[in-house]
């Protein structure tokens, strides 16, 4: 097969299904509309789409003799963002934009899914084409949960975003962590309240909050392997409602990011200096963390053979291993039931306008990379089912 003749007469199709969803975003499970137009298209190729996790969609495309299961997965969500690009095809939908380029990665799963299933006749195994809701908070367990990655097992997953920071014509794709973990807290100090002029009588606990935010900046300078990476930060802070009343409680938020096995240690010394510091000011405490991501880590055997794919795609020099971010990504879900690699497919492109990073109101993607991401599914589908066969 030769699949760069494949594609190309599929580029106008791609921008269409990219534009049809751009104009048409919807948030985390409430992806309708979404849901539909994935389920009509890959009904209308031949497939036997499914529902899955409420608006989900997947379906299995068999090869012509047995071989392994590989998962294909896109998200399928937008932001609560104001679209502020002025694009002819802009969000219709006030308030809501896909300015994380899920939209894109949707266009190009579905092509993905047409052309592989056109050359099904030369595949061994089954591909099984996941579009996954609610990737910003975190929707894959519900995926998981309903049994995407059994009944055929799944042998290897494969994932892509649309990287903003990478230039067109790029795929990066590294050994091991690649994205945080990242977990959030509410910590609650509780204090005693009274009179701004007689503070002996009270305990503040605005004063013991700051002393807890200065002495967990220490655990992650002091305690933590400067080769590790991780994050500890106060994104959020509220208390008082006068100038001349200390108040009874001040709560905070944050999140705790880390991109090293075993970084759940963080959580044991964040408690530790809480509560240690509550106890010398007499303060009380409540807190609590609540996961987002695991940490998304490439099975280097798996990454070294979607770079193959990737060096057939846009040639070895434009193959990277360089983007480890804090920034979180659900695909870790999957990795944990499969191994598996996630790529990062370039889409910064200045002289087509495009230049603004992820989740930004003028956020877009060049439209190039669309037949970058679909050429590097094919070649990886290809690759995976041999290479695991
Ligand atoms: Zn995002
Ligand atoms: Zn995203």
């Amino acid at each position: 097969m030769n699949i760069k003749q494949l594609l190309t007469g599929c580029r106008a199709e791609l921008i269409e299904l990219y534009r049809d969803f751009h104009a048409h975003p919807e948030l985390g499970f409430q992806e309708f509309r979404t849901q539909d137009k994935v389920s009509t298209y890959l009904s209308a190729i031949g497939l036997e789409p499914q529902q899955i996790a409420g608006t989900g969609v997947v379906a299995e495309l068999r090869g012509s003799r047995p071989g392994p299961t590989i998962l294909l997965r896109s998200d399928m969500d937008a932001l609560p963002i104001t679209e502020e690009t002025a694009l002819p095809f802009a969000s219709q939908h006030p308030g809501i934009m896909h300015a994380c380029g899920h939209d894109g990665h949707m266009a190009i799963l579905l092509v993905t899914a047409k052309l592989l299933n056109s050359m099904s006749a030369e595949l061994p195994g089954t591909v099984k084409i996941l579009f996954q809701p609610n990737e910003e908070d975190a929707g894959a367990w519900k995926v998981v949960a309903e049994g995407v990655m059994t009944d055929p097992k799944v042998d290897v997953a494969f994932g892509l975003h649309l990287w903003s920071q990478c230039p067109t014509g790029t795929i990066d794709i590294v050994d091991g962590p690649q994205m945080a973990a990242s977990y959030y807290f509410d910590l609650s100090i509780k204090g005693r309240g009274g009179h701004a002029g007689f503070a002996h009588e009270s305990i503040d606990p605005i004063y013991i909050s700051t002393l807890i935010i200065q002495a967990v900046q220490g655990i992650q300078t002091r305690e933590v392997n400067a080769l590790d990476p991780a994050v500890i930060m106060f994104t959020r802070m509220n208390a008082g409602s006068s100038a001349t009343i200390i108040p009874e409680e001040a709560k905070l938020q944050g999140s705790i990011r880390f991109l090293y096995s075993n970084g759940k240690k963080l959580f044991k010394r964040f408690e530790s200096v809480v509560k240690q510091i509550c106890t010398a000011y007499s303060a009380s405490y409540e807190l609590s963390f609540k996961k987002g991501n695991d940490l998304l880590t490439n099975v280097p055997e798996i990454a070294a053979c979607a770079r193959a794919a990737a060096a057939e795609v846009v040639g070895p020099e434009k193959v990277t291993t360089e983007i480890r971010t804090m920034a979180g990504e659900d695909f870790s879900d999957y990795l944990v039931h499969a191994p598996g690699a996630f790529a990062f497919v370039g889409c910064h492109n200045p002289a087509n306008g495009v230049s603004y990073p992820h989740h930004h109101p003028r956020f877009t993607i060049d439209e190039e990379a669309l037949a970058i991401g679909v050429e590097l599914h094919l070649q990886c589908a290809s690759k995976f089912l041999k290479c695991a066969g």
